[in-house]
């Protein structure tokens, strides 16, 4: 499908021009359209992909292009008082060639924790397109504001977007590495779990359209009825050959260039079976989620019916849901089959529960603190006797 990308603020930047390279280097194709909104000037320059007269600087009476530091709430202010000119980059997207909007931001600072919900609510009260986030969860390593901003930013991200895709830093970081580059990496992990998730529904240039093809409404149907979403993730490399198979026959192996061996169906169901219970990007119970999607993509000679029409059942019963969507997005040529499992609608998520937790302690915290310096600084400033006078 087609996407419109917004990155609000540093991470929801990086994450779209990533998107943006992906699409160049596999030719899938989703994104449409690209907009970066920071108030800070510098990480807007150190964008690589998005366009230039797409990166749009707001708040720049009130904090002179500097970001506003963690602060959400004038993340959301000044998201709110330079709307006009968000929207005015966003005049220049064909909405009509669009199928949705995605509003990337990650939620424990400032400018996209404040933004993201704004901006999602801007878009849904003038555009008929379904406008959905992707949000980012900090670290619990960051420390309290952080989870304090990502816990009432995703509260309120949630209510304003037709669903909301959910990447948990914690459970992706690596450790012994510098920020910077594991958030590279990090980076590249989210757009190639969304990047086949939204380019199944995009039909290729030159590449055969399969009956059982994912189309857009069903990546649409699947997220609609809002809600939290997570997305699981799992491939195997095959051999391809430009003989078509001969090789692997050579070898031995079972696959054929038929595509229907049990070897093929095998490997499409175990593959199933990891991404579902494998690192989800957002870590939750998979029992109870409302709606799934299951798409199965890579050479077409690899994917067939049987082996997705076999994890789709599995994917029912571990779900228990009734509507458990499922299909294949042919990608000749890219040497593996990999397997993306949307869970849209969970509701047991440990995770969140344990971000609003921290959040209140650290709300309670930071009041708590407040209150005594400004006991404390009233007592180092006033003499005790109250024997000298202030100029003014
Ligand atoms: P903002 O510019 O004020 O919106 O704040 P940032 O986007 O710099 O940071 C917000 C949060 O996003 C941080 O607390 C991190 O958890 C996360 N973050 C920052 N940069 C990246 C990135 O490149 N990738 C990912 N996955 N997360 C990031």
């Amino acid at each position: 499908m087609k996407l419109a990308m917004i990155g609000f603020g540093q991470a929801g930047g990086k994450i779209v021009d990533k998107f943006l390279e992906y699409d160049a280097e596999t030719g899938s194709n989703i994104v449409r359209a690209a907009v970066a909104v920071n108030s800070a000037k510098a990480d807007l320059m150190g964008l690589e992909n998005i366009p230039q007269e797409n990166r749009v600087l707001i708040g720049q009476s009130r904090v002179k292009g500097h970001g506003v530091g963690a602060d959400n709430e004038l993340g959301a202010e000044i998201a709110e008082e330079d709307i006009d000119e968000i929207q005015g980059s966003i005049d220049s997207i064909p909405v009509h060639e669009v199928d949705a909007f995605l509003v990337v931001a990650g939620l424990g600072g400032g400018t996209g924790s404040g933004g993201a919900p704004v901006i999602a609510k801007h878009l849904k009260r003038i555009y008929t397109e379904p406008v959905y986030g992707l949000g980012v969860l900090p670290g619990s390593d960051e420390g309290g504001i952080y989870t304090l901003n990502a816990a009432r930013s995703f509260q309120t991200f949630v209510r304003e977007v037709d669903n909301l895709l959910v990447f948990d830093n914690d459970s992706w970081r690596q450790t012994g590495e510098s920020v910077q580059s594991g958030y590279d990496e990090i980076n590249s992990e989210i757009v190639r779990r969304f990047g086949i998730l939204f380019g199944a529904g995009e039909v290729r240039e030159g590449q055969e359209v399969a009956e059982s093809v994912v189309d857009s409404s069903e990546i649409i149907n699947t997220l609609s009825g809002g809600g939290v979403s997570t997305v699981g993730f799992a491939e195997e490399e095959v051999e391809e050959s430009s003989t078509g198979g001969l090789l692997s026959r050579f070898r031995g192996s079972e696959d054929t260039d038929t595509g229907d061996t049990a070897h093929t169906t095998n490997r499409i169901t175990s593959l199933v079976r990891k991404a579902t219970l494998g690192r989800l990007t957002l870590p939750c119970e998979t029992e109870g989620t409302e709606r799934a999607l299951l798409v199965l993509a890579g050479p077409s000679k690899y994917l067939n019916r049987k082996g997705i029409e076999r994890g789709r059942k599995w994917l029912e019963e571990q779900t228990g849901s009734m509507e458990v969507r499922g299909g294949d997005y042919p990608i000749d040529g890219s040497g593996r089959v990999s397997s993306v499992v949307l869970l849209a609608g969970v509701t047991n998520v440990p995770r969140i529960k344990e971000l609003q937790q921290v959040a209140i302690e650290a709300q309670e915290n930071i009041d708590e603190i407040r209150d005594e310096s400004e006991d404390n600084l009233d007592n180092l400033v006033s003499d005790d006797s109250e024997e000298l006078d202030s100029l003014f």
